[in-house]
């Protein structure tokens, strides 16, 4: 049963049947959205409708603009909206450091910080044997490429790589898997520092989060 029989079964909820087509149309797109559930489309559905057409619009060419005119940077996969996203372009920045994520949300969410001057590469996922993600399924050969072309004459070779994959099972997994693969390029690993949050207290922190801040100690 696919998700849209499904959710005619369970009812784009009871009486669903009373809205008419456009209406039920709408509120099963909606419902497909993450964290979405029946209820919400229902509600979302009737705000569109209550909205005035400009903005009712607005929100219609959003969604298209971004499917057409977004797309993924050539060289580290963060979104773009052209060939090479505006961080690979920008001169000022370390073109001799680039930090691995797995999504572009976490490097959007590393940028905001301000704090990190170089370069980036989404390998657009994790591996995850269990899920059948194999190396092939993600950007790391393109990485490997990558980091073998800046060698060349009129680049900035890439010298260092900071793993920030998430800190996880999976994302474990995925960076001792890099780091092994990228050993054999020669160039510097390092990885993220973890450990306790900021504003949080030690009794409600995790082990792992524990051992990891005790591993990751730093002199004062
Ligand atoms: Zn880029």
């Amino acid at each position: 049963m696919n998700g849209s029989d499904q959710s005619r079964k369970n009812g784009s909820g009871r009486g669903s049947s009373a809205y008419p087509l456009a209406v039920r149309e709408l509120i099963e797109q909606l419902a497909r959205l993450p964290g979405i559930g029946t209820r919400s489309a229902e509600r979302l559905a009737f705000h569109v409708l209550k909205s005035d057409m400009d903005s009712a619009m607005a929100l219609a060419s959003a969604i298209a603009a971004v499917k057409e005119t977004v797309g993924h940077c050539d060289r580290c996969y963060n979104l773009c909206d052209g060939e090479v996203c505006s961080i690979c372009s920008d001169p000022s920045r370390d073109h001799s450091r680039v930090l691995v994520v797995e999504q572009p949300k976490d490097l959007i969410a590393l940028e905001q910080t301000g704090m990190y001057p170089g370069l980036y590469h989404v390998l657009m996922g994790r591996l995850s044997p269990l899920d059948g993600i194999g190396p092939d399924d993600l950007t790391i050969g393109k990485l490997m490429e990558r980091i073998q072309k800046s060698a060349g004459a009129d680049q900035v070779p890439i010298s260092e790589v900071v793993l920030g994959l998430n800190p996880t099972v999976e994302g474990d997994g995925t960076a001792l898997y890099l780091a092994s693969e990228l050993e054999r390029l020669g160039v510097k690993i390092s990885r993220l520092a973890r450990g306790l949050p900021s504003g949080g207290s030690l009794e409600y922190a995790n082990k792992a989060v524990l051992a990891d801040a005790i591993l990751g100690r730093q002199s004062m």
